[in-house]
């Protein structure tokens, strides 16, 4: 097993970095350096340039408008964007919902949707989870009746990412209640957020963004054309999706990044009278943080070069990687945090349209750090809880 990048594949990175160095545009490039998160205008004009590269769709076979790159190149091309930072393609749209309409979709749902999807002409959210359905999905209770050639949808969805901005959500509902096994009665559809009898309604996240929502269907009418996979076997489809959802979700870049991020201020702040970047103790902890992020990195050039070109999606380590980078990512986010001290404070009564209009009292950055910080907090439930993730360790990995 040999754990070195090749020549080609350095020279790859390379090619990645210089043309996000030549074409980010400055307003996006100032924004994500000072800490901000990417906002929908920013993924979609970031987007529409990688796809006149033909590097969006990037997990895409060529045939379908992906530049069919190996796993390692699509880590490489991840990472790349993380570390500049630049704004990461929209994941419903690329990573999960284009592979799913290429492995199941009919001719009409590809040459309909996935051009679309690739250019992000549209915005697309995942209706999967409801109050009594997370980890235990198979619980779902939407239920989609059909009548003649449409479906008619009823139920609730929750923690629906981006739902009020996304223009299609692709949803698991239930169109079997009495098939003998849960699974089994399952379909995906694909459903315009413009139908009547959809509301979406916010969620406030700890951080004070507007990321997440509960999404209800009220009789909303659904083509039957617009079912992904046979009726009732959206289960298969549901659990492709999912192996798609957690590869790449270690985000190392993103931790590489925070520590970078980190050390850079580190230089401007001051503790015990010298820079923090001096300090005994905060050198030990970025020390400690690099030794970890390297040790995983090993571990994903180890899972990606047991894959063949990245097909065995369902190889039990990728919970590994989901489990230690979610752990990673949020210890790298709190330091961060933690080198602006006080100043990190944000104002969060101003944030909630509470009494206060106090400006924060920090710079950006440090205050940034701690809504980055805070959000990431759900890093260890979203894409799998890693409660989940040690389940399938324990399982698939230790043989336990
Ligand atoms: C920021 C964020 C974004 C999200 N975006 C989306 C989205 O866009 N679309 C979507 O459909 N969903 C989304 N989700 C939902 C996410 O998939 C669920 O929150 C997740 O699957 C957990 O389900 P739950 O919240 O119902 O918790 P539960 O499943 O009820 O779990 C509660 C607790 O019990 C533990 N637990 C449950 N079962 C077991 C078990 N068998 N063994 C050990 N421990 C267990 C869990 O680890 C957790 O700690 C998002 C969630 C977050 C936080």
């Amino acid at each position: 097993m040999d754990l070195r990048f090749t020549p080609e594949e350095v020279a790859f990175r390379a090619e990645v970095r210089g043309f996000i160095n030549d074409n980010l545009p400055d307003d996006i490039r100032e924004r994500l350096g000072e800490g901000h998160s990417p906002r929908k205008q920013d993924t979609v004009a970031w987007q529409r340039i990688l796809n006149t590269k033909g590097w969006a769709a990037y997990t895409w076979p060529k045939q379908w408008g992906g530049p069919g790159w190996s796993a390692v190149q699509r880590m490489i091309f991840l990472e790349e964007l993380q570390t500049f930072p630049a704004p990461e393609v929209n994941p419903f749209n690329i990573q999960m919902l284009g592979p799913v309409l290429i492995q199941f979709g009919t001719e009409d749902q590809k040459k309909r949707f996935l051009p679309r999807i690739a250019n992000i002409d549209d915005w697309w959210c995942q209706g999967f989870s409801e109050p009594g359905a997370g980890s235990d999905l198979a619980a779902l209770k939407t239920a989609a009746r059909r009548e003649g050639d449409e479906y008619i949808v009823n139920g609730q969805k929750i923690w629906t990412s981006t739902a009020h901005i996304a223009d299609w959500c692709f949803v698991l509902v239930r169109t079997d209640p009495n098939a003998p096994k849960r699974q089994m009665g399952i379909s995906f559809l694909l459903v315009d957020m413009k139908t009547p009898g959809i509301t979406v309604r916010p969620i406030i996240s700890i951080d004070g963004s507007h990321h997440l929502n509960e999404v209800f269907f009220d009789d909303v009418r659904v083509p039957v054309s617009l079912r992904v996979h046979e009726e009732n076997k959206g289960w298969d489809v549901a659990k492709f999706l999912l192996g798609n959802e957690r590869t790449g979700i270690a985000r190392l870049g993103k931790s590489k990044e925070r520590v970078q991020f980190a050390k850079r201020m580190a230089k401007e702040m001051r503790a015990n009278g010298r820079p923090l970047i001096e300090d005994h103790e905060f050198r030990r902890r970025i020390a400690t943080l690099e030794i970890e992020l390297k040790s995983l990195e090993i571990t994903q050039l180890r899972v990606l070069s047991a894959q063949k070109s990245g097909e065995d999606k369902q190889d039990p380590l990728t919970a590994v990687l989901k489990l230690k980078g979610t752990e990673l990512l949020q210890a790298t986010t709190e330091l961060a945090m933690d080198v602006g001290g006080p100043l990190s404070m944000p104002d969060w009564a101003d944030e909630l349209e509470a009494l206060s209009n106090e400006p924060d009292i920090g710079p950006v950055w440090a205050t940034e750090a701690t809504r980055n910080y805070l959000f990431l907090r759900a890093a260890s439930i979203y894409g799998g809880t890693n409660e989940i993730m040690k389940n399938i360790v324990s399982k698939g990995v230790l043989g336990l």
